[in-house]
């Protein structure tokens, strides 16, 4: 078995590495000890402050597409030539897993609605 998978994004091609669950749940319980014991100027350092949220951290990180902020859903298996040359490589959570499924339904219920909204707000153009 793999460590790790490479995915590429079904929208713009993007590679990134694939994730499982548990090691995204692991980034969020490790954040969550920084935030805690760390001073103002650890954590500004990386652009966060006490009262930041580590789950809202990773969903941002890794549910969407590093370039088009696509859906991780929307990932296939990546082929060879797909990583270009000086491509950096992020890392997103593996389609078959949810973070937090009800949350995750929301999310897509919003941007679907955020979608519409922009694409009547073109009409009106
Ligand atoms: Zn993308």
């Amino acid at each position: 078995m793999k460590a790790f998978n490479l995915v590429t994004c079904n929208n713009c091609s993007w590679v990134h590495m694939s994730v499982s669950d548990g090691y995204v749940k692991a980034w969020i319980k490790e954040w969550k000890g920084h935030i805690k014991t760390r001073d103002e100027d650890w954590l500004e350092n990386f652009g966060l402050n006490k009262k930041s949220k580590p789950t809202e951290m990773a969903k941002e990180e890794y549910l969407h597409c590093f370039n088009c902020r696509g859906s991780y859903k929307d990932f296939r298996d990546a082929k060879e030539g797909d990583v270009g040359e000086g491509h950096t490589i992020q890392s997103i959570l593996d389609r078959k897993y949810e973070l937090d499924e009800k949350k995750t339904r929301q999310e897509k219920i919003n941007m679907l609605k955020s979608k519409n909204e922009v694409q009547s707000k073109k009409k009106k153009k």
